[in-house]
């Protein structure tokens, strides 16, 4: 302050002095008092202009220009451009942090697995995610503004957004939701703000699958067992009331011990199941030599056979080759049970006449490949996607006559997939099947050096996975 008072003095000053000096060397007929006082008044005056000028280059910097920039550096007005810049700076680094806060704020619910959308009082979309934008078929950024009631048009939507009643969720069908693939999304506005709505949705399809698996589940199981208990329960009310000979309790008895075992074959595959869903993944640590169990497959087989088709001539043509005399790692007992499966459906499903191969070789690219093949009745092709579903049968009651629960082929894919191999079916109605696993290269074992015979592996223990019905009918 004290040099803006000095600095204007100064030009009055100076002023003073020039209009001294000009009145002394001309000949104006005025006094030089007058001249000093005009030079006094020129001096303040052009201070002023100076000073206003870089006032107003001060203004126009604080308008448009760089905070970066300084505008100017002494006298006041530098100060104050100084202190502005310094004021401008420290706003611009809040604003640019806040912006970062709410960029990562924002990436963060980009990558939320639900939908995310606001709503302003209007009900105009300020944002969503892409996740939203999926679901519901909008551009993130052309349907910003938009009104969501004119973009989401299913009827169930359109309701729940007109009553405002949001204390629910709200399970509405997906944008690529079709008859053949279902899409459902579970929806809910949540009010905050002042009017604002937040919107979140997920994708409940697989949820919803799974529920519906459950239903079916249980409804199937409750159905298997109900059956051979009603006519189990029937027999029972027939023995207690009916005055039988001992050949009819004989026979009663024999029927009322081929349900118990129906049942019990029903429940074993269920604990199969089970257990192999809750168990953790084959380790690396077992392995079950290719020759032992192909040895145990036979003599499974050749039992089972015996047992359907007692005094049958001609028998079951049985072949087992095995080709391959390293081993595969992974869990002896769900392998076992796995083979065993499809063995024992090839012999349950091919007339006793028919002949079944069931054989264990090496691929080129060191896979290992098990298939059981059958001069059986095949299978229509329209049923070949089903048949590892549980409980899917081509033929009810040719399953049921033979032992079947309904389950092999589910355990056998399960067990394949947790081996990291695949099941792969082939038939042709009226000429026979193929079933094959196939094993990944990392699930084969081969020799160090190929043996000249193969190695007598030692039989396999027995499979506290195998399924009941393979278990049962060979220990028979
Ligand atoms: P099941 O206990 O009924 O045999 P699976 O899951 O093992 O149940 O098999 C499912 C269905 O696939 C069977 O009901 C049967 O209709 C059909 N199937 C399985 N293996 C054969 C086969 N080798 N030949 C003909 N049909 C088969």
């Amino acid at each position: 302050m004290f040099l803006r008072f000095f600095s204007f003095t100064l030009s009055q000053l100076l002023g003073g002095l020039a209009g001294w000096f000009v009145m002394s060397i001309t000949y104006v007929p005025i006094t030089d008092l007058a001249g000093v006082l005009a030079g006094v008044v020129l001096g303040g005056v052009t201070w002023f202009l100076l000073d206003a000028t870089r006032g107003v280059r001060l203004l126009r910097w604080l308008r448009v220009g760089d905070a970066a920039e300084v505008a100017m550096r002494t006298g006041l007005w530098g100060e104050v451009s100084d202190r502005a810049r310094r004021v401008i700076r420290a706003r611009e680094r809040e604003t640019q942090e806040s912006q970062h806060r709410l960029q990562d704020f924002l990436s963060a619910l980009q990558a939320s697995p639900n939908g995310v959308l606001l709503l302003d009082a209007n009900g105009q979309i300020e944002w969503l995610n892409q996740t939203a934008a999926a679901h519901f078929g909008l551009d993130a950024q052309r349907d910003l503004m938009q009104h969501l009631g004119n973009l989401v048009r299913d009827p169930g939507f359109a309701s729940y957004f007109a009553q405002r009643d949001f204390r629910h969720a709200l399970i509405m069908p997906g944008r690529e939701s079709t008859a053949a693939r279902p899409v459902k999304l579970s929806v809910q506005l949540h009010p905050y703000g002042n009017g604002r709505l937040l919107l979140l949705s997920s994708d409940i399809t697989a949820v919803e699958q799974a529920e519906a698996m459950r239903r079916d589940f249980v409804a199937n199981v409750s159905h298997e067992i109900r059956t051979p208990l009603t006519v189990l329960a029937g027999f029972v009310e027939t023995l207690q009331t009916l005055p039988l000979n001992d050949e009819e309790r004989q026979r009663y008895l024999t029927l009322m011990a081929q349900q118990a075992d129906r049942m019990q074959s029903l429940v074993n595959d269920l604990l199969v199941l089970s257990r192999l869903e809750g168990r953790p993944l084959p380790s690396d640590a077992e392995a079950i030599a290719v020759p032992a169990l192909m040895r145990q497959l036979e003599q499974d087989g050749r039992a089972l056979s015996a047992v359907m088709n007692p005094g049958a001539e001609p028998r079951h043509q049985l072949r087992f080759e095995s080709l391959l005399s390293g081993d595969i790692v992974g869990a002896p007992s769900e392998l076992l049970s796995a083979m065993g499966n499809l063995v024992s459906n090839a012999i349950r499903y091919t007339p006793p006449a028919g002949s079944i191969v069931v054989r264990a070789r090496l691929l080129a690219d060191d896979r290992a490949e098990f298939s059981v093949s059958d001069t059986g009745p095949g299978i229509a092709p329209e049923h070949l996607p089903r048949l590892t579903e549980r409980f899917y049968r081509v033929d009810r009651s040719r399953s049921r006559d033979t032992g079947g629960t309904g389950l092999g082929l589910a355990i056998v894919k399960h067990v394949a997939q947790r081996h990291g191999g695949e099941l792969i079916i082939d038939s042709t109605p009226g000429k026979g099947s193929v079933f094959k696993i196939i094993f990944p290269a990392s699930r084969v074992r081969l020799p160090k050096e190929a043996p000249a015979s193969l190695p007598a592996a030692p039989a396999a223990s027995a499979p506290d996975l195998a399924s009941s019905r393979w278990s049962q009918t060979t220990e028979s």
